[in-house]
């Protein structure tokens, strides 16, 4: 049976992300249904390894991070990232979902910001090489509403031509060797239906990653770019879902699951609350 993991710990729900509000403070209770099911199971995050830590980051810039009062989740957040990246090319479970405290895609060697600390994604790679063989290929979609710097500088430092970084910003790029782009998404705020216009670049950008036989696919999912959000770029909540949908289907046709859903961006509590179970719950359904 096809297994979901979710990676989760209280500690999220207790402190707030940014300074707005506390967006999940009604979990895990909003997960109660959802663990009924046989095949989703709820783990709780443990500290990532300093060893692998130093890997990637300063020595410096984890004693900032350390320091930080927006960082107190930031050990357990990219633990458990790393780990449901580990359970998942052991075989045990064929897809999660890591809640996390603060985030990781704006957390480069030597810097961190926007309520980004350790580079979840990153120590996820990093780490998976090392266990798993280093020719391992990796997919990130970002869709959360903002660039993607301290991922894209930490591979673009490692040279890392194994991982295909496909990043929705506010930018059109692309890399001399194909593994690195932006989508300038900004414009779907004012054009027709944003949703459909959004769900296109998700389509051209998925089409991309059907050309790079990956191993591995992480979905960096923020949901800032809801109508009203911080970084809102007029989408609908329906649209995560058809997004969640898109994806699932798409790495069970080319990777056999190897997904993993990372939490990023979004301050809004209500629509945590409605979309993320539904999210994870796409992820356990057998099609
Ligand atoms: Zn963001
Ligand atoms: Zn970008």
């Amino acid at each position: 049976m096809k297994k979901t993991a979710i990676f989760y710990h209280p500690s999220f729900s207790r402190r707030s992300y940014l300074t707005i509000g506390n967006r999940l403070a009604d979990f895990p209770a909003a997960l109660v249904d959802l663990l009924k099911l046989p095949n989703v199971y709820m783990l709780e995050c443990k500290p990532v390894s300093e060893d692998l830590l130093r890997k990637v980051h300063t020595e410096n810039m984890i004693k900032e991070v350390r320091l930080h009062p927006f960082c107190s989740t930031a050990d357990i957040s990219a633990g458990g990232v790393v780990e449901a990246t580990e359970l998942i090319m052991k075989g045990e479970y064929t897809n999660a979902f890591c809640f996390i405290g603060c985030g990781g895609h704006h957390a480069g060697r030597n810097y961190f910001w926007g309520a980004c600390c350790f580079n979840d994604v990153v120590l996820s790679i990093v780490n998976a090489r090392e266990k798993f063989g280093d020719k391992l290929r990796f997919v990130i979609l970002d869709t959360d509403a903002h660039h993607g710097d301290g991922t894209r500088e930490l591979l673009t430092l490692m040279n890392d031509k194994r991982t295909l970084h496909l990043c929705l910003c506010d930018r059109e790029w692309k890399s001399d060797d194909g593994t690195k782009y932006d989508f300038d998404v900004t414009w779907v705020y004012y054009n027709g239906d944003p949703d459909e216009q959004y769900l296109k670049i998700v389509d051209k950008a998925l089409d991309i990653a059907s050309r790079f036989k990956h191993d591995f696919f992480f979905w960096y999912f923020g949901f800032d770019t809801y109508k009203g959000d911080y970084g809102s770029l007029g989408l609908s909540r329906e649209v995560f879902l058809e997004i969640a949908r898109r994806i699932k289907r798409f790495t069970d046709d080319y990777s056999e699951g190897n997904l993993q859903v990372v939490l990023a961006g979004g301050s809004l509590r209500e629509l945590a609350t409605w979309l993320i179970p539904k999210v994870i719950k796409i992820l356990a359904l057998e099609e």
